[in-house]
């Protein structure tokens, strides 16, 4: 286990938390600027993914900026075994469980309902991620549908 990689996404778990906080009474188009200007950080920057910015606008359109709520099954979940080593990087101890398709950025804080977005875990994995992002990878930079979902949510809002 790489504990200073660890520490890094816990770190950077609080600044999204942080961020969170900071931004709630800003118009979602100022954070979107701050962005644009390259003066946000990432943690700062999936602040623009929370649905509390566009839920309420979504709904009166009737149009869905993540998508379904969960994912349809695919074969590949029957073969997958859980990954919970790219949360926690450790291997699962209990690889023979079956698998349950969830987010890596969790739906309820913006990340999407695409492939790109999801990881396999058994139960007992799925239940302890729930919504907690402090293990999110961050480290990896920006996901890939990251710009694809800002462009969906400024097509709704502004
Ligand atoms: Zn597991």
């Amino acid at each position: 286990m790489n504990l200073e990689k660890l520490k890094i996404r816990i770190e950077r778990g609080e600044q999204y938390l942080l961020a969170l906080e900071e931004f709630r009474n800003w118009e979602w188009g100022e954070i979107l600027a701050e962005y644009r200007d390259g003066r946000l950080a990432l943690p700062q920057i999936m602040v623009l993914m929370h649905p509390d910015f566009y839920a309420v606008r979504e709904a009166q359109v009737g149009m869905s900026i993540r998508g379904p709520r969960s994912f349809s099954t695919t074969a590949g979940q029957h073969a997958a075994s859980c990954m919970a080593d790219r949360i926690w990087l450790l291997t699962c101890p209990l690889r023979r469980s079956e698998v349950q398709a969830d987010h890596l950025f969790p739906y309820s804080l913006g990340g999407p309902t695409l492939a790109a977005n999801q990881l396999f875990l058994c139960p007992a994995h799925n239940s302890a991620k729930g919504s907690d992002v402090h293990l999110f990878p961050w480290e990896r930079g920006e996901p890939s549908w990251l710009a694809m979902q800002v462009e969906k949510i400024r097509k709704l809002l502004l």
